[in-house]
């Protein structure tokens, strides 16, 4: 993940810093704009367990291939949440097959699972959790925010896994707000990759646009690619305009994208290397095939899946 900042800033708690496309270097390449394949807002909203008011953005239930490696996005809140004693939160549950990738960026989400993985993240930080071949865990507020109360803002995103990866050991990254590399869109290649492993060539970039500007950034080619507006409003390629809870999806052909933004406009920009491999998912199980899943199921209900201590 990588942040983009100052005038424009990006921070990148994984993948390679985000470069305007004039930066890129002009030898054999000729920018070609990314064009956008749809425009998507997010109509329903439901909690996740009662810690987490969620408005899905999108998932693959419909734009699987569009979007592969990236599975499904959750945008809970922002909400203010009253000073309370109670866990909010949603209790032991599995997955399997996918990783999950938890960004706050207002409270503290506390986690514990399986393999022994957890803490308690909190503004800026990201936690980047493999299920792979299956973890049990639970997901509340900090205890401490909880008591205190305020606003609660934060995206969980799923990845997928490549088919031989989906029964691997699980593991969990926790990435301090410190540890994530931000870098100053108006200077070009400074900065570095951000610090989170994965599976597959993924760039996942918390932009934050903090002037009115245009700005045209260089993303890979024969990447998916979308862009997830979570605060202000950006006009694309000019000619959507995104709203907070609203995405564009791009074309995988391009490699380049326009932004004109306003002040104070935060995204998400999320960019992959498609796995063009069948998706089959059903709840908290994401594998490649029906049969997988019918394995998934039952190695949770006779609990091959570990347990909470
Ligand atoms: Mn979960």
């Amino acid at each position: 993940v990588s942040r983009l900042h100052q005038d424009h800033r990006a921070r990148t708690p994984h993948g390679l810093p985000p470069v305007p496309s004039h930066d890129t270097p002009i030898t054999m390449t000729k920018i070609t704009s990314k064009r956008i394949h749809s425009v998507h807002s997010s109509t329903e909203s439901h909690w996740v367990g009662d810690g987490f008011p969620v408005r899905t953005l999108f998932s693959y239930h419909g734009l699987g291939e569009q979007l592969s490696p990236f599975l499904l996005l959750d945008y809970a809140g922002p909400r203010e949440f009253e000073p309370t004693e109670r866990r909010l939160g949603v209790g032991q549950h599995p997955h399997r097959g996918f990783e999950t990738v938890t960004i706050v960026y207002e409270g503290e989400v506390e986690h514990r699972d399986s393999s022994s993985g957890g803490g308690k993240i909190g503004r800026g930080d990201v936690q980047w959790m493999t299920a792979g071949s299956g973890i049990i865990h639970e997901e509340f507020h900090g205890r401490d925010f909880a008591e205190r109360g305020g606003l609660f803002e934060m995206v969980q995103l799923w990845v997928n896994l490549p088919a031989k990866d989906k029964m691997t050991s699980p593991r969990y990254q926790r990435i301090l707000d410190e540890q994530i590399p931000a870098v100053d869109l108006g200077e070009g290649r400074a900065g570095s990759a951000g610090p989170a492993k994965t599976f597959s060539p993924i760039h996942v970039w918390d932009l934050r646009l903090d002037n009115d500007n245009s700005l045209d950034l260089a993303v890979p080619a024969g990447f998916n690619t979308t862009l997830v507006v979570l605060k202000g409003s950006v006009r694309v390629n000019e000619e959507s305009v995104l709203e907070p809870a609203q995405l564009a999806v791009f074309e995988r052909d391009g490699d380049s994208i326009r932004l004109d933004h306003g002040r104070g406009t935060r995204a998400l920009l999320l960019s992959g290397e498609p796995i063009d491999e069948p998706i089959v998912g059903q709840g908290p199980f994401v594998m490649n095939t029906r049969q997988e899943i019918h394995q998934a199921v039952s190695d949770f209900q006779s609990g091959r899946m570990g347990r909470l201590s």
